[in-house]
């Protein structure tokens, strides 16, 4: 086992963020410095008492009683965003499998055809009009989120199929369409991309395709709320948030530039195996890496319902200072779309994300996948 002087793992897949403390202690001085800037961690132990009658069945589910009597749990605040997340012990320890079931596939044959299979006749067209391409074709979308809210249906209608050539030219249309709907209204400056696929990540339709928008005023609330932490950390700080969000995520081993793309599985996940990309434009570079980090989410992470979201800043300069801000891609596995139980429950909604995928052992994943 590689370790550092002090007895610590010092490789990722030695690593887990139940010793996340320990972790941060192998890193130069002034990274842990930035760590203790950025965020907050504490660690607790939760113990119970279990009756004889529960032993048999916790030994089936967990290994071993011992395993349930004590839990550690690791809880990760954001001090700027106030993002946090808890990491529990038991949950952590499961392996990340990789799987696509037989009943997923045959349920999604069932969906078709469904309206964007023939997006020509069953789909709305926005008022500037379609951007048709190979593997993708703009729509207007039905029922509006925003007054600009375009749908980028992909002509394959299994929304796991995708490729790099479709996730470059989606990334390309998606380019064109904001240009498109800023000329419709020029007060709408604020871009939006979002990538839901199947059930579970809100996806009415399970046909493969992604949405775009664009709005005005103010960016959205998450962006915008984003923005101003960066702002405020670089007042009070001194620094870039987002260099040191990397660099942090990097000397921990889940972080990584691939192909000038900044990648890390994060610290503190909104929900299961969140990994992020930082990137100086919303271009075709960034489209490949995007294209291979979902791939590996699905093809050796088991995902099939995710959410992607790219947090774009304004086509023309505002008021704001969005100079620290860099294109932000995060994507988020939201679980098994068969099964009936949600993964959002009142503590991701009103208090802290609970979840068990370990960033460590999603970034040695991703690194197999990324080389
Ligand atoms: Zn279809």
């Amino acid at each position: 086992m590689a370790c550092s002087s002090d007895g610590v793992p010092s490789s990722v897949s030695q690593r887990s963020i139940l010793w996340l403390l320990e972790a941060i202690e192998t890193l130069e001085p002034a990274l842990q410095q930035a760590f203790r800037d950025l965020f907050d961690v504490d660690v607790t132990i939760g113990e119970l008492v279990l009756p004889d009658h529960m032993r048999k069945w916790v030994e089936r589910y967990f290994g071993s009683p011992e395993a349930v009597l004590r839990q550690r749990i690791v809880k990760v605040t954001n001090r700027w965003t106030l993002d946090a997340t808890l990491f529990n012990e038991l949950r952590a320890r499961r392996p990340l499998e990789a799987r696509i079931p037989v009943e997923l596939a045959d349920e999604l044959a069932r969906t078709a055809p469904d309206p964007f299979c023939e997006p020509e006749y069953n789909t709305p067209e926005d008022v500037f009009g379609r951007i048709r391409g190979r593997y993708v074709m703009t729509a207007s979308n039905i029922a509006k989120y925003d007054g600009l809210h375009g749908v980028i249906i992909f002509r394959e209608h299994d929304p796991l199929a995708f490729d790099e050539p479709l996730v470059r030219e989606m990334v390309e249309v998606a380019r064109g369409w904001f240009e498109r709907a800023h000329q419709v209204d020029c007060a709408a400056v604020y871009p939006f991309f979002m990538w839901n696929c199947l059930w579970k990540s809100g996806a009415s339709i399970p046909h493969g395709h992604a949405q775009v928008s664009l709005t005005r005023g103010m960016h959205y609330g998450k962006v915008e709320r984003e923005r101003r932490a960066a702002v405020r950390y670089r007042t009070e700080m001194g620094r870039g948030y987002f260099d040191d969000l990397f660099r942090i995520h990097q000397a921990l081993g889940l972080g990584k530039s691939v192909n000038g793309i900044r990648v890390y599985a994060s610290l503190t996940p909104l929900k299961e195996k969140e990994t992020v990309l930082l990137s100086t434009a919303f271009d075709d570079d960034l489209a490949r890496v995007m294209n291979r980090v979902v791939r590996c989410l699905v093809d050796d992470l088991n995902v099939t319902s995710f959410n992607l979201v790219a947090w774009l800043p304004p086509l023309v300069p505002t008021a704001e200072d969005w100079s620290d801000m860099p294109v932000v891609v995060r994507v988020v596995d939201r679980g098994d779309p068969l099964s009936r139980t949600s993964d959002f429950g009142a503590m991701e909604l009103y208090a802290a994300s609970v979840v068990a995928s370990d960033p460590f052992r999603v970034a040695e994943a991703l690194w197999r996948c990324l080389g």
